[in-house]
């Protein structure tokens, strides 16, 4: 269903960014998968598995010139850019009084400057081309707000904001913009989180979620199964945020 689109993905070489490419190559997608670290083996996988084009691009997303310039090399190298998936994110939990500004930062820089930066980015490629999915990973710590985690729900709830600005600017081109909130799935991210965590107890489905949950939803929303679908925020939680 996604084939003929190429689909950028940032933090995509592990947890939730490589299972979404993985879905997305499933379905046909050609990817370049966008990431701060090394991401060789999540390309080799995917071209093994699904025998579609996929290259990695090393790029911090919270520079605004290398998201230009990673964009660019993409453009280059697959045609021009279908799907935009903006799932790099970070976090740095620390209670308020204690919290580094280096700390705020980093975690805005990273989650919120780094959606912006990469929207900005393909925002010409997607007018020209009058398509395009943009699909931005927040986080039910937006709509919730965590203690310890003031840099990290401020992000996520700018995101949500982003989101819907985008939705708007770019809707007269065909352009369709949704954020996904995830809960607690099980990636490299959530790994210090014990079974028998108190949170644990308020997701009504009783367990952590799986990468490939938000996987399926961010299938949707880059298929034109959802095409007349714009400005969302979805949950994917099990039912946490409700
Ligand atoms: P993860 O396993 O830590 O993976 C994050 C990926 O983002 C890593 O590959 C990381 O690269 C990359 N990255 C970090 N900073 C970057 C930067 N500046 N530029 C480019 N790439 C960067 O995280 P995850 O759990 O899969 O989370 C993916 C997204 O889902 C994040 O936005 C996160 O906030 C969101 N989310 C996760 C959960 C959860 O429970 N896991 C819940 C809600 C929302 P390196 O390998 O180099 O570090």
């Amino acid at each position: 269903m996604l084939k003929g689109k190429t689909a950028l993905i940032t933090g995509a070489s592990r947890g939730i960014g490589a299972a979404i490419a993985e879905k997305y190559a499933s379905m046909g997608a050609d990817i370049a998968i966008v990431d701060y670290g090394d991401a060789e083996d999540e390309k080799a996988k995917i071209a093994s598995e699904y025998g579609v084009k996929v290259e990695s691009y090393k790029c911090d997303v919270s520079s605004p010139d290398a998201c230009k310039e990673v964009v660019k090399a993409i453009t280059d190298d697959f045609g021009g850019i279908d799907i935009l998936v903006n799932n790099a994110g970070i976090t740095r939990d620390n209670l308020i009084v204690t919290m580094e500004e280096a700390e705020f930062d980093a975690v805005i820089g990273t989650n919120l400057k780094g959606t912006f930066n990469m929207i900005k980015a393909c925002g010409r490629n997607f007018i020209r081309r009058k398509y395009g999915k943009i699909i931005n990973i927040a986080s039910v710590s937006a709509l919730l707000g965590i203690a310890g985690q003031a840099n990290y729900s401020s992000s996520k709830a700018g995101i949500i904001a982003l989101t819907k600005v985008t939705a708007r600017e770019f809707g007269g081109k065909n352009v369709c913009c949704n954020a996904i909130a995830p809960g607690f799935i099980k990636t490299k991210m959530t790994e210090e989180l014990g079974s028998d965590d108190e949170f644990l107890k308020q997701i009504p489905l009783k367990r952590l979620g799986e990468v490939e949950d938000v996987a399926k939803l961010a299938a949707f929303l880059a298929s034109p199964e959802s095409d007349y679908i714009t400005g969302e925020v979805i949950k994917v939680d099990g039912g946490l945020a409700m």
